[in-house]
């Protein structure tokens, strides 16, 4: 499903069910004469819908069990990660700044992506990051069952082995950080540890690696998981270059302030054993 497809049943859920409750207030109000009972259901109505709109919108809601979006706010543990890569030239030049900065990060990949660049994936677990997983083809699981959120997790998987991947991280990112209860609570059975985000940058929208530099600092805190981006899911090339251009100076700012870059499921770990 895509993210326009997925708006719109969002939007015929809600709307249908707003719909029906206001006619049934409706009803009560002007032909049986409850016209509290008819007021308080369209009010509660509205705020039910609202709720579900707003948890089924927001990443990291936790419905459904909770995603890790952010880690211990004592230490000084921060994580790096990239989404929707590999791509050609990005995903190697970020990969070149890290190496020479001594950064370890996390790269939540597309399955589809990793088939089109299996030296890059390669490269990624070589050079001591993590491999995560983003889903096979970007498909939105707001709506999924457990069976095609297992599907989308496992055909990645098999790509990134089949790019010599030897240990993919088990830790996956639901794309727009949208999962069904379902999807979460199969994922979650399988032993992926569901990761979300603690704010974005939006450095897709291209703002200038200047801005993407001051955006990232305000958000450089303990605990932290920030969110860059090294590709993209559609078919038409997307420009990454700010993010590559803006990635030493977030590295130098963190470690002005003593934060020391981890793996997402190194975050993680650490608190299980804490
Ligand atoms: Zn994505």
């Amino acid at each position: 499903m895509t993210k326009r497809g997925a708006l719109s049943v969002l939007g015929s859920i809600a709307g249908g069910f707003f719909l029906t409750i206001a006619s049934i207030s409706h009803w009560l109000y002007h032909h049986r004469g409850r016209r509290r009972l008819g007021r308080r259901l369209l009010a509660a109505g509205a705020i039910a819908d609202g709720l579900f709109v707003y948890s089924t919108l927001v990443p990291n809601f936790p419905l459904g069990g909770k995603p890790y979006f952010s880690g211990r706010r004592e230490g000084n543990r921060i994580a790096l990660t990239f989404d929707d890569g590999p791509s050609a030239p990005y995903t190697a030049q970020i990969l070149d700044t890290l190496k020479k900065e001594g950064v370890p990060a996390t790269f939540f990949v597309l399955g589809e992506n990793a088939r089109r660049h299996p030296e890059l994936v390669k490269r990624i677990e070589i050079e001591g990051h993590r491999v995560g997983n983003h889903g096979l083809d970007h498909s939105i699981l707001m709506f999924a069952g457990g069976r095609q959120a297992l599907a989308q997790v496992e055909a990645t998987d098999r790509a990134l082995r089949d790019a010599g991947v030897a240990d993919p991280a088990p830790v996956f990112r639901a794309p727009h950080g949208w999962l069904s209860p379902l999807a979460m609570r199969a994922l979650s059975r399988r032993g992926y540890l569901v990761t979300g985000w603690s704010k974005g940058v939006w450095d897709t929208a291209l703002p200038g690696a200047g801005t993407i530099i001051s955006r990232t600092r305000e958000i450089l805190r303990p605990g932290n998981i920030l969110l860059l981006h090294d590709g993209w899911s559609g078919p038409a090339e997307e420009d990454r270059s700010q993010t590559v251009e803006a990635l030493a100076e977030i590295i130098r700012d963190a470690r002005s302030r003593g934060l020391q870059f981890v793996t997402v499921e190194q975050m993680m770990r650490e608190e299980e054993t804490l």
